[in-house]
């Protein structure tokens, strides 16, 4: 079913896994898969990787559920490293194995790599891949707004003109980039309302695990962590076990305030690590995603 007909129905939860590096990996996604499928999320996704052997893995794993699971998939598809014709044949594939939705992305630059360079006849932004499916294909289409800004923006007016061009040129709905103050969020929905942007705005969430990953996380995409937070993390730097707690409480206050103010759903970057997003399910109780005692 499509992701954007789901939510004409209901408001939505969902979930973000990421392809492992090695094909011995593959089962433990699927194992995070398996523990979060128990709070029957509305959909579930698979990140697209740099390049090399994850792509196939993504698209695996994306095709597998979608054909042994009643779960609804969404496949990641990022323009980086491949030629119009090359992301042609990946959405032939996705299309053929019944993948109905896709996520249509920029992509970030590989590893190592300071800057996206889009290849010699590859796209050049995620509005030129967007316009590529809607011409070709009848996926639902999802693509990628920044709350606090894309870091590549120059100002906040930039970055909501091309969240619009997105919309315009045929995604259906739009997933936050992780944030960790809901101003920002609620803020970008005035501005998204101003820019006469009317698609279903649904916020990407990730519990922290860790305080060097997250620092490092929100220093690559531009995500601020407010001062009292930042302190704890300070705090229990070196403790693992008290921040992941951390995390799933502040997650959860977090998630309970952009549900009551009535967002269409919530995204959980689940970074393949099932146990702080099943406690935070688990703590929110939501309608339809409770687990039976
Ligand atoms: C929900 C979500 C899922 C993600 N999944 C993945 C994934 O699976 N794999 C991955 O590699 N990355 C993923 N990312 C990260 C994403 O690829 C990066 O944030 C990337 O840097 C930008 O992608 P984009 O699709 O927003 O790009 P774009 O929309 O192309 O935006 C990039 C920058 O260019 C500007 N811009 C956009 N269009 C134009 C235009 N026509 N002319 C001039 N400037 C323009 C934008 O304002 C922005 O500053 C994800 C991000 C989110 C929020």
């Amino acid at each position: 079913m499509k992701i954007k007909d789901i939510l004409q129905e209901k408001r939505t939860v969902s979930c973000e896994f990421f392809p492992p590096r090695e094909e011995d990996g593959i089962p433990a996604v699927f194992r995070a898969i398996d523990r979060v499928s128990a709070f029957n999320p509305d959909f579930i996704s698979v990140t697209y990787g740099a390049g090399g052997s994850t792509r196939a893995f993504t698209e695996r794993i994306t095709t597998q559920v979608k054909q042994d699971t009643d779960l609804e998939v969404m496949a990641h598809l990022t323009c980086v490293a491949q030629t119009k014709d090359e992301v042609q044949g990946v959405l032939e594939r996705l299309d053929d194995a019944g993948i109905e939705n896709v996520i249509a992305l920029r992509g970030d630059p590989p590893r190592g790599e300071a800057a996206f360079v889009p290849v010699e006849g590859g796209f050049h932004h995620a509005t030129e891949l967007i316009e590529h499916i809607r011409a070709h294909f009848g996926f639902g289409l999802a693509a990628a707004c920044y709350p606090e800004g894309h870091t590549e923006s120059p100002d906040l007016d930039w970055d909501i003109r091309y969240a619009r061009e997105k919309v315009d040129r045929g995604a259906d709905f739009l997933i936050s980039q992780l944030f960790y103050d809901n101003r920002y969020f609620f803020d970008f929905l005035e501005r998204a309302e101003q820019a006469g942007i009317n698609v279903p705005i649904i916020p990407g969430v990730l519990p922290i695990l860790n305080t060097a990953q997250i620092r490092r996380f929100t220093s690559l995409c531009g995500a601020t962590i407010p001062a009292e937070l930042d302190r704890q993390l300070e705090q229990y730097a070196d403790d693992d076990n008290t921040v992941r707690e951390l995390g799933i409480e502040y997650a959860t206050n977090q998630v309970r305030e952009l549900w009551d103010e009535g967002v269409p759903g919530v995204h959980f970057y689940v970074l393949n690590r099932s146990y702080s997003v099943s406690r935070i399910l688990s703590n929110l109780n939501l309608p339809g995603h409770t687990v039976p005692d």
